[in-house]
């Protein structure tokens, strides 16, 4: 093995005692803390997990977290009045509505409504209009977490040939933009495309946001590509692996993250890192 492990747990670790220190003098400032509302609807088991996990880091770094569980069967109107509660307290910065949402809710009318300046999780059309349009802007927690994440590995990204697979508007559409604002030469494949070992094969940097457990083999990479893993796969074991062959790759790769301990911890310290954003520019800092 030759790559070198991205270690996105210590990683996230360090950036989240960063934000603990912000939010300190950010509530020494305005005698408050962050306020953080995580709205899940219904029970599912993942969500639960999820927010358990947002809530957790969130009050360990000082703020304040509040999770809103609502009935599953709640209307969308009425979950539409309690995002705009939520949007007129003042005591809240930061606002995230955990997806997915029940079948009788259109999640995308329900994320509509959630305050520019309260959208923690950088997905309402405002702040991913900004982003589109090179603005500065809340900027989504996974793309944030891979940004930051070659950044550790010392991995130049202005020039670059970046390859994104995967076009999801949380994750593979904003990293490619974000790598776009970096300056890479940013390449978006998708289910559609052809020949994607080719397309893959040029890229110094790869970003894998698909859902399917180890689809790009070690083989397809070009030799000394930066490899971020973003997918998160259950084998029927249920061992957790990523959208990239671990083992093939890291002998190819320069730099690649692990599922576990890659992306996934990133995700939650960039929200914490978010929120006290919001809060701050709330404040007129
Ligand atoms: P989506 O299902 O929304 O998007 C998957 C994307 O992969 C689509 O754009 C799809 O293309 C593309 N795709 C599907 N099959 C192929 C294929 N054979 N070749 C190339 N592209 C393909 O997923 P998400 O973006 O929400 O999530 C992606 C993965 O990342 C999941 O495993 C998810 O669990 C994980 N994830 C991890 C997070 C973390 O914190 N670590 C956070 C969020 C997600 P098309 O558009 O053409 O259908």
């Amino acid at each position: 093995m030759s790559a070198r492990i991205i270690d996105g747990k210590a990683l996230a670790a360090q950036v989240r005692s960063e934000v603990a220190e912000r939010h300190a003098r950010f509530a020494a400032r305005n005698g408050r803390a962050v306020g953080l509302v995580a709205v899940r609807v219904g029970e599912d088991p993942a969500s639960e997990v999820y927010v358990r996990g947002k809530k957790k880091a969130a009050i360990e770094a000082g703020l304040r977290a509040e999770e809103h569980h609502l009935a599953g069967d709640i209307t969308q109107e009425a979950l539409i009045q309690h995002v705009r509660a939520l949007n007129a307290r003042d005591d809240v910065d930061a606002i995230l509505v955990q997806l997915p949402l029940p079948k009788q809710i259109d999640a995308d009318a329900v994320m509509l409504e959630v305050a520019p300046s309260k959208d923690v999780d950088g997905f309402h059309p405002w702040n991913a209009g900004l982003l589109a349009t090179g603005r500065p802007g809340v900027r989504p927690c996974t793309p944030l977490g891979c940004l930051r994440l070659l950044d550790e590995a010392g991995v130049t990204i202005a020039g670059a040939n970046a390859v994104v697979v995967g076009r999801s508007n949380i994750v593979g559409k904003p990293v490619a933009l974000m790598l776009l604002e970096r300056h890479a030469t940013v390449t978006l494949a998708h289910s559609r495309t052809r020949n994607l070992a080719d397309v893959v094969g040029g890229a110094d940097i790869v970003v894998a946001a698909v859902g399917r457990a180890k689809m790009i083999p070690g083989a397809w990479l070009k030799p000394g590509a930066a490899v971020i893993d973003v997918g998160i796969n259950r084998l029927p074991d249920g061992k957790l692996v990523g959208d990239v062959d671990f083992e093939s790759a890291a002998e190819r790769a320069a730099a690649i993250t692990p599922v576990p301990g890659g992306v996934g911890p990133m995700t939650i310290a960039m929200l914490l890192s978010n929120a006290v954003e919001l809060a701050e520019r709330r404040a007129g800092a």
